[in-house]
């Protein structure tokens, strides 16, 4: 892949940057990283910028140039000594549970998924095509934008245990506008302020796969 010094300053990745949206401000995005580390910066020069990106992976996947920007972001992290965030080995592999009969079975119109934004960005030309048919085929909707890149909630990751990223105001953009009565998590960490926002029954997806056969279509006893 190609590297920060390929970057041409095109702001295509700016689109997808939830950072950026918050901030307004081109030093917050995979760009302004990018050009700062061409003059030279490190990873400790970017501390501050470096703490408001919540590690989504979405600008990986609109660089014309095809930059690794999470390894570059990454890389910028450990030369600041604040470790990018790693998966948990024993975290359950909700691309697999997504890909289950069971789901298939059990989604409704009316609800909306929320797709782990971390886990779809890095398989993302394999899982692109699975949650779209499986948008079609239960007619849920999901939180994709028009490109087709899952909206991160931010909960749970550095920048918001640094308080550098604003999950509220995150949370407020991503359900702009959509119509649900259910709301379904991949990662359960998104479960308790989803519920709490939208005031609407939240299950994670291993719940409602395991739910009994008689409650599946109920949502009333469903809050998390
Ligand atoms: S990983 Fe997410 S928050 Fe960080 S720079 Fe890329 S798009 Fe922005
Ligand atoms: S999309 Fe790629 S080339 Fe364009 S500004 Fe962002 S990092 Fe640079």
């Amino acid at each position: 892949m190609a590297s920060f010094s390929d970057c041409y300053g095109c702001s295509l990745c700016l689109l997808s940057c939830p950072m950026w949206l918050q901030r307004r401000d081109v030093r917050f995005s995979p760009q302004g990283y990018a050009k700062a580390m061409q003059h030279g910066a490190t990873g400790a020069d970017m501390d501050q910028a470096l703490s408001a990106c919540i590690q989504c992976g979405a600008c990986d996947l609109l660089c014309p140039e095809q930059i690794d920007l999470s390894g570059m972001i990454a890389a910028a992290l450990q030369q600041a000594e604040a470790p990018a965030a790693v998966a948990d080995a024993a975290e359950p592999d909700w691309f697999a549970m997504s890909r289950t009969p069971a789901l298939r079975q059990r989604l409704r119109a009316d609800d909306l998924y929320i797709i782990d934004a971390v886990c779809f960005h890095a398989g993302h030309t394999l899982r692109a095509p699975h949650y779209d048919q499986l948008r079609r085929q239960t007619g849920c909707s999901m939180n994709l934008d028009l490109n087709r890149m899952a909206v991160a909630t931010g909960i749970g990751s550095r920048a918001e245990s640094l308080q550098a990223f604003d999950v509220n105001r995150q949370l407020e953009w991503l359900l702009l506008g959509r119509r649900f009565q259910r709301v379904i998590v991949e990662n359960p960490a998104d479960q308790r302020m989803l519920a709490q926002m939208t005031g609407k029954p939240v299950l994670s997806v291993s719940a409602l796969i395991n739910l009994p056969e008689s409650g599946a279509n109920r949502s009333e006893t469903e809050h998390a």
